[in-house]
């Protein structure tokens, strides 16, 4: 196929083998979220690309480097969003969601567009569920988002794979005094940083922290560590998640160079992350951003909030073969007919089992095709039972009712008689 009928390199297609797993975790999601009374928010996925670099933050990697922005027809530039953030707190402040200090416990799924190297686990369209909570001040709520995904970990499976790693980076005036403190350590040792560093000690110091670089590493052991920067409203705010953490039993460790890609961020910061996927290994990650909402023109509103990466996390239960074998099988009953006569009664007939087994999975055989053919159909399609209607049973007005996959005889249903015999052997979700 010529290239420019491809789909774009690091965007793709999730193929129908692949949607019942895909649904299998979103539902789970979704049905999560509900129970603890997050509401579901639905943004545009282009903005005016002023939203992003307004809330983001200009000297980050994803504004720099990895957006993909474009004029429209107006000459107004839009971009594929990057992240639900930005628009999440847009959508709250247009239409008044969180005024005169409402709270808001928000949710949003959705793909989002970077443009970074395409590799495992890292996409240029990938697929984000993220949560937003306005105006709930205190470490209860921070922990409820880390409890709720500790949970989700726990019906997955996938608790064993994950650690939560936790920091904080204070109020913005002590972040304030702690960056006065870490540019001129880190000016100390210039020519010992690398390139990326030294350019980010300019832009946006905290980054520097962030570094993949040895000899940057090495020179960070003995920097100045925000802890020590911490006033005390960061500090009880900190120590009220930890030990809400504590007593919801979830282990995790402290680590003090997490910053956080985004510049939004304040006091609390986390990541899940997991060493079975190799150099992507953040699934979730958030914090809290008290300044964001006033930097983007609404009154103070404080927020925190977290996204978990969909193909991140897929890839993580098909590693760890935690895909339920259930979520396969989409089909209880194929209904095979044979000539136009059965075909006409088969029709009537499945429909007035929907009528009665609304849940029912019922695959009713189209394109005719041989006994044999269908059969192979029926086979595949992965049904549990078969339904076989010919002009001998339409004449008896029966149908054959036939277990493909080992569960006892095949025998005659009456026609009257078929759902009530379904439901006693289709469990029905
Ligand atoms: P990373 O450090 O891996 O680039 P990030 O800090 O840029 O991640 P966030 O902006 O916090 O990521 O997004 C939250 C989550 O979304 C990440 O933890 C990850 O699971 C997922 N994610 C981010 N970028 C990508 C991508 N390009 N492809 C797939 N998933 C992604
Ligand atoms: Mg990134």
């Amino acid at each position: 196929m010529s290239k420019s009928l491809q789909a774009i390199r690091g965007m793709n297609d999730i193929l129908p083998e692949q949607t019942p797993l895909w649904r299998y975790f979103e539902g789970t999601v979704a049905r999560l979220l509900d129970n603890y009374g997050y509401k579901q928010i639905r943004m545009p996925i282009v903005e005016f690309t002023e939203l992003f670099k307004r809330s983001i933050g200009e000297v980050t990697d994803i504004v720099e480097k990895e957006m993909y922005t474009f004029e429209d027809r107006n000459g107004d530039s839009l971009t594929l969003r990057p992240e639900g953030t930005a628009a999440c707190v847009r959508a709250v402040l247009e239409h008044g969601l969180t005024g005169a200090g409402q709270p808001q416990k928000l949710w949003y799924i959705g793909p989002m567009f970077r443009h970074e190297r395409p590799q495992k686990g890292r996409y240029r369209q990938f697929h984000q569920i993220g949560l937003e909570v306005f105006n709930i001040d205190g470490p209860d709520i921070d922990a409820e988002l880390i409890v709720l995904t500790w949970r989700l970990w726990g019906l997955l499976g996938i608790r064993d794979a994950v650690k939560l790693e936790l920091n904080s980076l204070g109020t913005s005036e002590s972040r304030g005094r702690y960056k006065v403190a870490l540019v001129e350590y880190l000016s100390a040792h210039l020519d010992k940083l690398d390139e990326d560093s030294q350019r980010r000690l300019k832009t946006n110091p905290l980054r520097v922290l962030d570094t993949k670089n040895a000899d940057t590493q090495a020179v960070l052991v003995d920097a100045p560590k925000m802890a020590d920067y911490l006033d005390d409203e960061s500090r009880i705010h900190f120590e009220g998640l930890k030990a809400r953490l504590d007593a919801a039993g979830i282990p995790f460790v402290i680590n003090t160079k997490l910053v956080r890609g985004l510049d939004y961020y304040s006091k609390t910061v986390f990541e899940w992350v997991t060493d079975k996927l190799g150099a992507q290994g953040t699934v979730c990650a958030g914090g809290r951003y008290d300044g964001l909402v006033e930097q983007m023109g609404g009154k103070p509103t404080t927020g925190v909030g977290f996204a978990m990466g969909i193909e991140r996390l897929i890839l993580l239960l098909e590693t760890l073969e935690k895909v339920p074998e259930e979520i396969s099988r989409q089909v209880d009953v194929y209904l095979c007919a044979f000539g136009e006569a059965a075909e006409l009664a088969a029709l009537a007939l499945s429909e007035k089992v929907r009528d009665q087994l609304p849940n029912l999975r019922l695959q009713v055989n189209a394109g005719a095709g041989s006994f044999k053919s269908q059969f192979k159909k029926a086979d595949k399609s992965g049904a549990l039972y078969a339904l076989i209607l010919g002009d001998d049973e339409l004449a008896q007005q029966v149908i054959g009712f036939k277990p493909l996959r080992g569960q006892g005889e095949q025998q005659n249903i009456a026609f009257d008689a078929l759902a009530a015999h379904l439901a006693t052997c289709v469990v029905q979700g």
